[in-house]
């Protein structure tokens, strides 16, 4: 940001709740004097430890985990095996597992590959992990083959560190403008993995346009813009300490504000899981990015998603049709009920895998992503404050969340 010529630049630090911390997990299953070792296993986050030394249980497979498949399965103490995928309907399989007493959960992505995938966390007493599809099919394939002896043996272990004291911070700068009106461009710096769309995909589009405007004459930038980047949202129970800092001191930073850009996940390679009549068994890729779901200020803002929806088209930006009526699944979520927000994300087959690298960025997206926000920076700047902001929305009354379902629910 100093590089950049932001002036202003400031971190804030933040203290974080002991920080869940999986140092050690093995799966492994035997069935018939055959061994394989599950590899892709990856422990949701929050996730409850196994015992030292870990235990060892018999398989048992529920399919899609719905009521109707549970009929008759006795899943009492045992390793329960579910199968799903991104795009299918949310069962609830795994809290089902667990209220019926699983000692541990399988929750198998059917993604082609082998992907690991990081899940929300599942609210359960039983650990559960999220399994790619290569070790999800051998898994059942061994059930299947055992039909006529003793089910498989599943050894798992999983030793979890709650590491006390760790701090995190907020990183601001500030490209001063002609008035004391404020822009602020947001995204987050936490991320799975490498990380590379969720999201350092944002972080490259912010700086971006922190270049871009630093570049331009403060007496030509009407609004100061306050570029920052956020903790983030995966570091624990509560999470988004940098963004609960900010909202409670919101009458500080957020008085005169006009626009607040979150930058999250602007741009991933479109890709189709197994399209039909293609070769083989795999996620293909297009010469393109996908469709961004976007939010611009909701309904009470219809100046603001008329820019949004402007300047998405004239940068060719990829959008689903219709605009989100709050933010989709992003930081924004803990400021649009205050301030005129802005957000444009995905959420499709890499997020939260190993498989989101730099390759699975398209710098297309990212520059037709960031083009697109400058413009509706301008367009704001050209209409006052009024235009913009509205009194706060009430938080809607808290209700019972749906039961999680890793491979097909989590967002951020
Ligand atoms: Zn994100």
């Amino acid at each position: 940001m100093k590089a950049l010529g932001l002036s202003d630049v400031h971190l804030q630090p933040l203290d974080l709740v002991p920080q869940w911390t999986p140092t050690n997990w093995e799966v492994q299953m035997t069935a018939g004097g055959k061994t394989i070792t599950l590899d892709s296993a990856q422990p949701a986050y929050d996730a409850n430890a196994l015992p030292p030394g870990g235990v060892e249980r018999d398989a048992v497979y529920v399919g899609l985990g719905t009521e109707a498949d549970f009929m008759g399965r006795d899943v009492k103490g045992k390793a329960v095996f579910t199968y799903s995928m991104q795009g299918l309907r949310n069962e609830g399989a795994i809290r089902r597992a667990d209220s019926n007493g699983a000692a541990v959960i399988f929750d198998v992505s059917m993604l082609p590959g082998n992907m690991r995938y990081q899940a929300y966390p599942s609210g359960t007493k039983a650990p559960s992990f999220v399994l790619g599809d290569n070790d999800g099919i051998a898994a059942r394939a061994m059930i299947a083959a055992a039909k006529n002896g003793p089910a498989p043996k599943v050894k798992v272990t999983l030793d979890i560190q709650h590491i006390p004291n760790l701090k995190t911070s907020l990183v601001w700068g500030t490209l001063p403008g002609s008035t004391d009106e404020t822009i602020y461009v947001t995204a987050h710096k936490d991320g799975w993995f490498e990380a590379a769309g969720d999201n350092a995909g944002g972080v490259a589009s912010m700086l971006g346009l922190a270049e871009y405007y630093a570049k331009i004459p403060q007496a030509q930038r009407r609004r100061t813009l306050v570029f920052i980047g956020l903790d983030g949202h995966h570091n624990g129970q509560g999470g988004n300490v940098g963004a609960r800092w900010l909202t409670e001191n919101k009458a500080k930073f957020f008085a005169k504000t006009a626009l607040m850009i979150n930058d999250e996940h602007p741009s991933t390679i479109a890709t189709q899981s197994r399209p039909r009549y293609y070769p083989g068994n795999e996620i293909a890729w297009a010469n393109t990015y996908m469709p961004l779901e976007w939010y611009a200020g909701g309904k009470q803002r219809p100046e603001l998603q008329a820019i949004a929806w402007k300047a998405f088209k004239e940068f060719g930006v990829s959008l689903e049709l219709d605009p989100s009526p709050t933010p989709p699944a992003s930081d924004l979520g803990s400021f649009f009920r205050y301030l005129p927000g802005i957000d444009a994300s995905e959420y499709h087959n890499y997020f939260h895998t190993d498989w989101e690298t730099p390759e699975a960025v398209p710098w297309t997206g990212l520059e037709a992503s960031t083009r697109a926000f400058a413009k509706i920076i301008d367009e704001v700047n050209k209409l006052p404050l009024s235009t913009f902001q509205r009194p706060e929305e009430p938080a809607p009354a808290p209700r019972t969340p749906p039961p999680p379902s890793p491979t097909a629910g989590g967002k951020q």
